[in-house]
C-alpha cells in the first residue's frame, strides 16, 4: 500500500486516491495544422517504461485536486510529488 503524500492534505492511504495515468501529455495543435499520427500519438499511445514516471493522481475521497507524482514502476517509490502546474524541481519533496 502506497503512503502518497497529498500538496493539499498531506500523506494518505494509496485508497484515497485514483491514478489518472501519463502527466504532462501535450496536445498537438494548431488542431488543423495536425496529422492524423500526431492525434493517434495524443489520444492512444502512452509511455509504459520500466523506471521513473510522471504520473496524474486524483485525491478522490479528500480535497478532490489532481496533482503529479514521479513513481518508479518497479519499485513504487515516490520521488516527487507536485502540483499540476509546477516543474518537478519545484516540487521535488513536497
Ligand atoms: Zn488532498
Amino acid at each position: 500500500m502506497l503512503l502518497i503524500d497529498c500538496p493539499y492534505c498531506g500523506p494518505r492511504s494509496e485508497i484515497e486516491f485514483r491514478c489518472g495515468g501519463e502527466s504532462h501529455v501535450q496536445r498537438p495543435g494548431p488542431h488543423d495544422a495536425a496529422s492524423d499520427e500526431q492525434w493517434a500519438d495524443y489520444l492512444f499511445y502512452r509511455h509504459n517504461p520500466k523506471g521513473e514516471h510522471r504520473e496524474r493522481w486524483l485525491h478522490m475521497a479528500g480535497c478532490g485536486q489532481w496533482f503529479n507524482v514521479a513513481r518508479d514502476t518497479v519499485t513504487h517509490k515516490i520521488t516527487a510529488i507536485y502540483r499540476m502546474g509546477e516543474t518537478i524541481d519545484a516540487g521535488a519533496g513536497s
